[in-house]
């Protein structure tokens, strides 16, 4: 398909799963429009690289429905100056939404190969504000906290409590948790030492696996 096709069902995907859908932050839909997804897809998927789905990017895993990253930046309300932590790179979608809104992005990725193809996505695309770290993210990354902002995008059993002590006074983290099959996007608002959990959009999310996530 060529560029111009994508531009336009780039436009269609913005009007029809996300601002249809009540997601209309000025800043977040330039995030979108900044950050094409045909260009995060394999070359096998191109073809519906706009689909309102989920897509296969290798390695067992996907880049998550457009809608499900709107919904999740939307709830973190990521400010220009934000250090923002993220716990699976994966294709690098969400990660340079992030990178586009905050200020500096701290991405762990436990698998190697598909961190360094969105690496390689992010350069071509200019963003310079991501540190890449390949591991187990689910103890959060602890030489760099605290962070204004957290975010899982894959699902965990509950929330890590790595994760809530790495988050500064009136951060907000982000993360899908419940049973393997079925998640709540959580919304966890840190208040001096009260701790505000708020349960959102039910979603189905691959598991982070790693020492506060699934065993398996
Ligand atoms: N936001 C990503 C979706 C990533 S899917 C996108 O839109 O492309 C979840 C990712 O978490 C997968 O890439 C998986 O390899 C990674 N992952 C699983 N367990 C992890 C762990 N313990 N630490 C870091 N990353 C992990």
């Amino acid at each position: 398909m060529e560029e111009g096709n994508y531009s336009s069902e780039l436009e269609r995907m913005i009007a029809e799963q996300l601002k249809e859908r009540g997601i209309n932050d000025e800043r977040l839909i330039d995030a979108f429009l900044a950050n094409p997804r045909h260009l995060f897809v394999p070359k096998d998927q191109k073809h519906r690289a706009y689909a309102d789905r989920p897509l296969p990017i290798g390695e067992g895993q996907t880049i998550s429905q457009p809608y499900i990253v709107a919904l999740m930046s939307d709830l973190l309300d990521v400010n220009p100056d934000d250090g923002i932590l993220e716990i699976g790179t994966g294709s690098g979608y969400q990660t340079a939404m992030l990178a586009t809104l905050g200020d500096i992005v701290y991405t762990v990725e436990k698998k190697g190969k598909l961190q360094e193809r969105a690496k390689k996505i992010h350069r071509n695309l200019g963003l310079e504000n991501i540190k890449y770290r390949t591991g187990d993210g689910t103890k959060g990354w602890k030489e760099q906290a605290p962070f204004e902002k957290i975010i899982g995008t894959g699902s965990v059993p509950g929330v890590p409590d790595s994760l809530i002590n790495q988050l500064k006074d009136r951060g907000r983290l982000v993360i899908p948790a419940g049973s393997r099959r079925q998640q709540r996007i959580v919304l966890v608002v840190k208040e001096g030492e009260r701790i505000i959990k708020e349960k959102k959009s039910y979603c189905s999310f691959l598991p982070l696996v790693g020492e506060e996530g699934w065993s398996k």
